[in-house]
């Protein structure tokens, strides 16, 4: 797929600052005309990428039947395209040390309430194999910024982490979110085999990005703007990029979260694999107020906008979210999810008795529901929970528009492999409800498998009932 870069105030090169606030405030001016929006869902619905302006028109509907049109579009799109698979996740927090002053996060270097930790290579292995052992095969870790985190030593971490097998678990997968690194950074931390590496702008509205970071190298704006550029241009292929919602205006915040995808497809014909929408949560004492708190419905209007705008990428909904909007916004286009999160230091590996004592998360979070309990929701509700890390492992990276791209490549390689994964969990992990609710979701689903591989992968799910594993197209 090759990206047809469109023209904006500022021309789209690597490692140029790309935002004009004034083009994004004048764009979201711009009043719907009668039947535009419609025309807008259609587009999206053929599977076509929305301009900034048509974006923007989407996100300047306040007439609440328009905004029901375009959350119907949303669900109509993800139901098409992607069907009923979510991704898990666990993130592992490896490490609180940091340097830098992000008023709403409890890491900040200024927190002297907070109880400093990194993870040594026996906690970090025994907080693995904890997650191993209820069924997570994909975890993205977690760092503050500081001299320790180096390229090296993340790079290590990320080795440690494969190495892990616990029964038959293992992760297949690691991802990151850590400090932007300078290109031969990024070099060696994609040597170690990570999946893909989150940064998020957390807002891309420069004044407020100076009030909200007020010391460390995070305080320099162009500098968090581009680095993501230096990722791409060191062969990391998978990105994955965010806003922090709170901060400032949620219109400006998602028009400018696709203006940096249309960067990304400018300058590398690759648009980010994930997008993230985090909504700022209370954390240890906060240092500042948050007047643009994103309410609910604002909320579910952004992730439906974002379906529509840019329908090729993972949305990651986390559990920063309470259990009611993490189930509602699901229909909307979420596909990742995190189940079975604990964000305070090493808590994977300690008795949730002991929780307490750890006093080290970053934020409150909302959904603290183990991972078998959220399979269970899943598969109640007619969700197919995928383990899946097949893409990146057969080579298939930087293409993940594929799966709405070529046609047929859900039914040939996401939806077996959500079979076949849901299939190991089953077997290893699940409960004898859970397993009984799960086969007989696998069995309804295989008939949406492509019919050339429906022999292949019922015989892939003997051979892991008979205890083969990582079976994977
Ligand atoms: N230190 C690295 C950085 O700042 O990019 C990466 C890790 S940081 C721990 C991960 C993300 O958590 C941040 O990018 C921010 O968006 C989010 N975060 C921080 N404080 C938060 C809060 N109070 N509520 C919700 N999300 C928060
Ligand atoms: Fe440090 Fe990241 Fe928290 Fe900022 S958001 S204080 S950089 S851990």
């Amino acid at each position: 797929m090759k990206f047809v870069p469109q023209k904006y105030a500022i021309e789209d090169i690597p490692l140029k600052p790309y935002i004009d606030n004034k083009e994004i405030e004048d764009l979201l001016k711009i009043i719907p005309e009668p039947g535009e929006v419609s025309k807008i869902i259609t587009k999206a619905l053929s599977k076509e990428r929305l301009s900034l302006r048509e974006t923007a028109i989407l996100i300047n509907s306040e007439d609440s039947r328009l905004i029901d049109e375009i959350k119907e579009g949303a669900r109509k799109l993800k139901k098409e395209v992607y069907g009923n698979r979510i991704v898990l996740f666990a993130p592992l927090y490896v490490g609180n040390l940091c340097r830098n002053n992000c008023s709403y996060c409890g890491f900040r270097a200024s927190n002297k309430e907070e109880i400093r930790h990194t993870l040594d290579n026996e906690e970090l292995v025994n907080n693995v194999k904890a997650l191993e052992n209820t069924g997570q095969k994909r975890l993205i870790l977690v760092f503050g910024e500081h001299e320790k985190y180096s390229p090296d030593y993340i790079a290590e971490c990320v080795r440690t982490v494969y190495k892990v097998k616990e029964k038959n678990g293992e992760i297949r997968r690691v991802n990151i979110n850590a400090a932007p690194l300078e290109v031969e950074g990024f070099k060696k931390v994609k040597d170690s085999g990570i999946g893909t590496y989150q940064i998020f702008q957390e807002t891309y509205h420069k004044e407020t990005y100076g009030k909200y970071h007020l010391g460390g190298k995070k305080a320099d704006f162009e500098n968090r703007l581009t680095s993501l550029d230096k990722a791409q241009i060191a062969g990391i292929d998978d990105v994955g990029i965010g806003v922090l919602f709170g901060l400032y205006d949620w219109k400006f915040e998602l028009l400018s979260l696709v203006r940096h995808v249309n960067h990304l497809e400018a300058c590398f014909n690759v648009g980010p694999h994930t997008i993230s929408f985090p909504r700022i949560q209370d954390a240890s004492v906060m240092d500042n107020s948050f007047p643009y708190k994103v309410s609910d419905e604002e909320f579910v209007r952004i992730i439906s906008i974002l379906r529509l705008a840019v329908p090729y990428t993972g949305l990651i909904l986390t559990a920063r979210e309470p259990e009611n909007i993490r189930k509602e916004v699901l229909e909307f286009g979420c596909s990742q999810i995190d189940a079975g999160t604990k964000i305070e230091i090493g808590a994977y590996a300690k008795p949730d008795s002991e929780k307490q004592n750890l006093r080290r998360e970053q934020f409150k979070i909302n959904d603290d529901r183990s991972l078998a309990e959220v399979m269970e929701e899943l598969i109640d509700k007619g969700y197919l929970p995928s383990f899946c890390t097949s893409c990146y492992r057969k080579g298939r990276t930087g293409q993940h528009f594929m799966e709405f791209s070529v046609p047929g490549f859900i039914k040939k390689y996401c939806t077996p492999n959500a079979l076949l994964t849901l299939a190991e969990y089953l077997m290893d992990y699940a409960s004898e409800n859970v397993k009984e609710k799960g086969w007989k979701l696998i069995l309804k689903n295989i008939t949406t498998v492509d019919k050339s591989l429906q022999e292949e992968v019922i015989k892939r799910l003997v051979k892991i009932k008979q205890g083969e594993r990582d079976l994977y197209l």
